[in-house]
């Protein structure tokens, strides 16, 4: 089968096409595993972290890509649930213990033993992947035809489903987003069908960003050193740097929270740390929590939300031997929605 394969660390600004276009043989599911024909895959920023080694695949070569969406087309003897033809996604969790203390109690997510699709085991840039059917979710009827904007749901919209429950927003609450890519533009949709009643303010460094989000409906965009009109009770910060955080906390309320939804940061300017000022940007309860993974539970209410709010996130397509220039784009903040390559 032909696959975009990640071969060697290296730096996305020297090397425009880190991804290699090859043909590996296909994957033979074990017992327990469904082998999944990808129709699309979603391209993420967490594959720019891998590429560059701030998240390290653990093995190498290695088939990035965790927001998949495809179809059953073989599955190992006991597995118990799909049958040929059913269309699944797969997000970023592979596999979690289900043993640990974390599994047990609904966090899966914080298992020391979670496997990430795409950087532990083989993810959907490729014609096809397997995985254990328990880390499969099936795809809710409304949504099983339009699996271009199905992808981005599974890591996008799953985490940003996760960082909304974590803010603890309501009705009445005021809600910053931090950065306006593919996740923060579903957390708006989200957020608004949830609570109709809550404020939005966008802080994004380039106009064409605050001006997509303004087009859809957010009460306020502005630079992220431009002060909002109100104070906030949380804020989602979706960038891949140290700045916006440094720049925000100070609009936040008294015991107010940021979610720094990142799986890590760049360096470039962790200096910008050394501006925190405590008795403004922290001091008052103010907290600053961070989402890590996501769990199946995370991709199942985020996709039934979606399908009932027919919230569908803004797409740009790439073809499989594209997914460089989607990768280039992205680094590049070149953002207008979620960029999916179809398989
Ligand atoms: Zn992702
Ligand atoms: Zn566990």
């Amino acid at each position: 089968m032909k696959a975009m394969l990640i071969k060697r660390i290296t730096s996305l600004s020297e090397d425009k096409d880190p991804l290699i276009f090859e043909d590996v043989p296909l994957p033979f599911p074990a017992e327990d595993e469904i082998l999944i024909k990808v129709s699309a895959c979603g391209v993420c920023h967490t594959e720019i972290d891998e590429i560059e080694g701030r998240a390290k695949p653990s093995i190498l070569p290695i088939i990035p890509g965790h927001q998949v969406i495809g179809s059953v087309v073989e599955k190992g003897k006991s597995v118990e649930k799909f049958k040929t033809g059913d269309v699944v996604g797969v997000g970023w969790i592979y596999s979690s213990c289900g043993k640990c203390e974390f599994c047990l109690s609904g966090l899966e997510n914080l298992c020391p033993d979670f496997k990430a699709t795409g950087l532990d085991a083989n993810g959907g840039y490729a014609e096809f992947m397997k995985i254990n059917y328990k880390f499969a979710t099936a795809i809710p009827e409304e949504l099983k035809n339009d699996v271009v904007s199905i992808a981005p749901l599974l890591c996008a919209g799953a985490i940003g489903y996760r960082s909304l429950s974590l803010t603890g927003v309501s009705n009445e609450s005021k809600l910053g987003l931090s950065g306006f890519g593919g996740s923060a533009h579903l957390v708006l949709k989200m957020a608004k069908y949830k609570f109709p009643g809550v404020k939005i303010y966008v802080f994004a460094r380039g106009e064409n960003e605050r001006n997509f989000s303004l087009e859809l409906g957010v009460d306020g965009a502005g630079n992220f050193n431009e002060t909002p009109p109100e104070k906030l009770d949380a804020i989602i910060d979706t960038t891949p740097v140290w700045r916006p955080v440094v720049e925000t906390l100070k609009y936040l309320k008294p015991g107010g929270r940021l979610i720094i939804n990142a799986i890590r940061k760049e360096e470039i300017d962790k200096e910008t740390l050394l501006e925190l000022d405590y008795s403004e940007d922290l001091w008052k309860e103010k907290e600053i929590k961070s989402v890590a993974n996501v769990t199946r539970n995370d991709i199942e209410k985020c996709l039934q939300l979606c399908a009932e709010a027919k919230i569908k996130p803004e797409t740009q397509v790439f073809s499989l031997q594209e997914a460089n220039k989607a990768l280039g784009e992205l680094k590049e903040g070149k953002i207008r929605g979620s960029k999916v390559l179809i398989i």
